[in-house]
């Protein structure tokens, strides 16, 4: 369950301070542990829902909070993937914050950006490679179907690097806390934005491949002529990759896919 304890007590307190939460901030915590974050965040808010999958850890966990005279979190023993995250945010927005279990760390962000509706800004560490390719510029080896999603929804910044000996069980490898702040989703209908990530994950699916290549075939049932005409409309090169395009470019492209699949219909 990508269990890497957070042992170092003055590094959970620097995190949970460069998040600036106060006591008027809804704060989910994904994954508390042992509550090495949960601590530091109840100190500063009331407003505590906590999610852990481990049910070994949840009562160990209430046994650690009622330790510091914290009766305020709720935890809910629960996966977060399957988690109804707008239920939580009731008529306040989330701060998402989270020492995220690595082995499902892709999937959990972007089950976030989904939710991003109800989530005003997240703190997530991740390995630090992953966190690279996350902020990585198009045009770079390590950018990604996840740097795209990510870019396209959040502004992302760079918070800190955490080094192994702050774990228990030490990482082989660095993290790193990135903070995402979501752009409202409300600029891109609905179903545009799933064509998007449809369109992005096809086309990194086969990245070696030029565009006329990887995004034909069953992600967007398109043939060859039909994906050439979206690339035309959209003003990109067809040989170029999936990792040299901008959030924008893939927009421009999915509104030109859009308007084949409906032309199609
Ligand atoms: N926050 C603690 C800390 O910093 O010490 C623990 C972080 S540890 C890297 C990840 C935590 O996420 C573990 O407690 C693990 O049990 C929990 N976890 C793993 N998969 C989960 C899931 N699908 N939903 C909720 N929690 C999960």
């Amino acid at each position: 369950m990508g269990q890497n304890f957070l042992c170092d007590p003055s590094t959970a307190r620097m995190i949970v301070d460069r998040t600036a939460i106060s006591a008027d901030s809804r704060v989910l915590e994904i994954g508390p542990g042992l509550g090495a974050l949960t601590i530091p965040i109840a100190e500063k808010t009331r407003q505590v829902i906590v999610v852990e999958k481990d049910r070994r850890l949840v009562s160990v966990l209430r046994k650690e909070l009622e330790n510091h005279g914290i009766d305020w979190v709720a935890i809910l023993g629960q996966d977060i993937m399957k988690t109804d995250i707008p239920a939580l945010a009731k008529d306040k927005k989330l701060v998402v914050i989270s020492n995220l279990p690595y082995n499902i760390s892709s999937q959990i962000l972007f089950r976030l950006v989904q939710e991003r509706a109800c989530i005003e800004k997240a703190f997530l560490m991740f390995q630090k490679e992953l966190a690279d390719r996350i902020l990585s510029p198009p045009g770079k080896k390590a950018y990604s179907r996840l740097s795209a999603v990510a870019q396209y929804a959040a502004t992302i910044t760079f918070v800190a690097n955490v080094g192994p000996a702050a774990f228990f069980p030490r990482p082989a490898v660095d993290s790193t806390v990135l903070r995402f702040d979501f752009h409202a989703p409300s600029t891109v209908s609905a179903a545009t934005e799933t064509l998007l990530f449809t369109v992005i994950k096809a086309a990194f699916s086969k990245r070696r491949k030029s565009l006329k290549n990887s995004l034909v075939g069953q992600d967007l049932g398109l043939q060859k002529h039909a994906i050439a005409q979206a690339l035309d409309q959209a003003k990109i090169v067809p040989e170029r990759r999936a990792e040299t395009l901008t959030k924008d470019e893939f927009l421009t492209l999915t509104r030109s896919v859009q308007t084949i699949l409906e032309k199609k219909l």
